[in-house]
């Protein structure tokens, strides 16, 4: 098999895994370009990330603007900080209020 034949299946796979189709030979060019920068499976796992980031409110990007920004390369966004986060108190009894129980967590790690 030839590469071009190789590149058009491994365009095939990108394509049906891209969540939005539109585009494709804008696409198709595109992914030829990114290929030389990029393995295939390399661009499938940007697909992968690059979904599940995605906030619920945004528009997936033409597959064409996502390979020509390399967008593949993104970092998975940091676990969100949990900013309220439940305080639990792990005495027994259990504190009633939370500098009580910092306070107590501090003397016992003393
Ligand atoms: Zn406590």
């Amino acid at each position: 098999m030839s590469a071009t034949t190789l590149l058009a299946e491994d365009f095939a796979r990108f394509w049906q895994t891209f969540p939005h189709r539109v585009g494709k030979l804008a696409a198709q060019r595109a992914y030829v370009k990114a290929r030389q920068h990029a393995s295939a499976a390399e661009l499938l796992d940007g697909i992968a990330r690059y979904v599940q980031a995605k906030p619920a409110w945004a528009e997936y990007c033409h597959p064409a603007t996502w390979l020509n920004s390399g967008r593949w390369m993104d970092e998975a966004p940091a676990p969100t900080t949990r900013i309220y986060e439940p305080w639990v108190c792990p005495h027994e009894p259990q504190c009633k209020h939370r500098p009580a129980c910092d306070f107590l967590s501090t003397r016992r790690r003393a």
